[in-house]
């Protein structure tokens, strides 16, 4: 399978910077490879332009930061999966702890969510990890658990195939945002939360086709580094991944040494 790389622009691009971004993004992946997958996640209104600007990759999508579970229906305010797919968009992001924080999502909804974006046939990309609270706790492996089960709950059933991607973010290893540290994780932190990650894929029967990602902090500089740890299939970068050549530098040396440690 080939490596995942999710851009989370998060609330923080104007539609007149979309066009420059795609064409910087374009020129530096140019006579790359296409071994690897990536997707910018925009805002709702922003995903046309950026379809539209995207044109000609082949390996570069747009996905969605949010979506409701209802194909349609009177729900205002919300935007459905099936109108993502329409629009073109690849993929949603489910349950990011900035929506978990702030929008009261809860792992019941996440599974709603991700049945829904899988069933339109969209890539679902569920985001799991602990506060800096759980984790001082005690609790960091027992809330990834909870929140895996719940969300996956008889997905395997669907046979997502590789259209589910798990991304494992420290929530106070973010570099910004509810309960940050601004404190990266350890490496082995990270190797012992995708091991719990993977053992839990297993479990579920999702393990063969699911990638699992890594998220918090991550950026040019320390890219090699993450995607030498054992079960870490790709990355989920915010602040690093504004920048269009920052990402494009992100995903070069990340597929890189994706291949290397193989
Ligand atoms: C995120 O919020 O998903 C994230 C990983 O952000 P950053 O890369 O800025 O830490």
């Amino acid at each position: 399978m080939k490596p995942f790389f999710g851009g989370n622009w998060k609330m923080q691009k104007l539609p007149d910077e979309v066009g420059e971004y795609f064409s910087k993004l374009q020129e530096q992946l140019k006579g790359t490879k296409d071994n690897y997958q990536a997707v910018v996640f925009a805002s709702f209104p922003l995903i046309p332009s950026c379809i539209e600007q995207n044109k000609g990759s082949a390996s570069v999508t747009v996905g969605a930061q949010n979506c409701h579970w209802e194909m349609s229906g009177t729900f205002t305010g919300e935007v459905s999966p099936e109108l993502l797919k329409a629009l073109g968009a690849s993929a949603v992001i489910v349950g990011h702890s900035e929506r978990r924080k702030y929008f009261s999502e809860s792992d019941e909804t996440c599974e709603k969510k991700l049945k829904a974006v899988l069933s339109c046939g969209l890539t679902a990309l569920l985001c799991c990890g602990e506060t800096w609270d759980e984790r001082e706790s005690g609790q960091a492996e027992a809330v990834v658990r909870r929140q895996l089960e719940v969300a996956l709950a008889g997905v395997s059933s669907l046979n997502p195939g590789e259209k589910l991607v798990v991304a494992y973010e420290p929530v106070w290893a973010i570099s910004a945002g509810p309960g940050s540290k601004s404190k990266p994780a350890e490496n082995s932190d990270i190797e012992q939360m995708h091991q719990l990650v993977s053992d839990i894929l297993v479990e579920l029967e999702l393990n063969e086709t699911t990638r699992v990602i890594y998220g918090a902090s991550v950026n040019p500089d320390n890219i090699a580094g993450i995607m030498a740890i054992k079960n870490v299939d790709g990355v989920l970068p915010g602040a690093a991944s504004l920048d269009a050549e920052k990402f494009a530098q992100i995903i070069l040396r990340g597929s890189t040494a994706f291949y290397d440690n193989l």
